[in-house]
């Protein structure tokens, strides 16, 4: 498919993914805290439904981590993300799985145009601080989701802790990930996301931290969200 140019579209950004993407599956790769935290993420989606038989879509799928978990529990899953290479990868990776998922290179936006009303559940994980217009990736949720639809996102909060954590601890000290990962300035506060929601008219059920002890190396959900953090919104009609 060809994109129409979407200005809501980094591509330095999207570019960053695209160099590491060979090594999404590596557990032990930048992409290592995705896979650590993907049983938390699935772990508090599966508390709020259950995605058996739902029409699910993941937008910002990368290569995939999260669609395959929603798959293994009888999604329908269909994944979007604007990186070629990550979408190469999650295609490939599906042989090894045996699971089925529909990738496409889409911009939320432009998906929204051709599929309103379409998905029960989307999800979009660890995307958002990387476009630069995080209002309108929720305003074309909105579109894409049937009446009664349910979100997943989640996003880095945007303060001096977070820049410790986040920025100073991930990439540079515990080196986690590579170095100009995040750019602190497209961190997205709670209440900031919350804003972006109700201008699209999706309604905040559940805001959830999710905490990193660098001391166990473990990830946990919490009530602290000063990092990272995960929020469960509802279509309002
Ligand atoms: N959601 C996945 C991957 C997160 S990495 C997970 O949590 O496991 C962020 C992904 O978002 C990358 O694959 C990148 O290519 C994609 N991305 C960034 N900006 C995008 C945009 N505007 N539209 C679609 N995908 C985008």
């Amino acid at each position: 498919m060809t994109e129409p140019t979407n200005a809501n579209v980094d591509h330095s950004e999207i570019a960053k993914f695209e160099a590491l993407a060979s090594r999404w599956w590596d557990r032990n790769s930048e992409f290592k805290p995705l896979h650590d935290i993907n049983p938390l993420r699935m772990g508090f989606i599966d508390s709020k439904i259950n995605l058996a038989q739902l029409q699910v879509l993941d937008i910002g799928c990368g290569g995939g981590i999260l669609a395959e978990a929603m798959a293994h529990r009888g999604a329908k899953v269909t994944g979007i993300d604007m990186g070629e290479a990550p979408l190469a990868v999650a295609k490939l990776h599906l042989l090894e799985s045996q699971l089925e998922i529909d990738y496409q290179q889409s911009s939320a936006e432009n998906f929204a145009e051709e599929y309103a009303g379409k998905f029960d559940v989307i999800t979009c994980l660890e995307m958002l601080e990387h476009v630069p217009d995080p209002g309108s990736i929720l305003k074309a949720c909105h579109t894409l989701l049937k009446p009664d639809g349910h979100l997943f996102v989640s996003t880095i909060n945007r303060n001096p802790k977070s820049y410790l954590f986040a920025i100073l601890g991930a990439e540079y000290i515990l080196q986690m990930l590579p170095k100009g990962t995040h750019d602190y300035k497209k961190f997205i506060r709670p209440s900031e996301l919350a804003k972006f929601a109700r201008d699209a008219s999706l309604e905040l059920d559940t805001l959830t931290g999710m905490t990193y002890n660098p001391l166990t190396k473990k990830y946990r959900l919490s009530d602290d969200v000063d990092v990272n953090y995960l929020m469960y919104l509802k279509k309002s009609r």
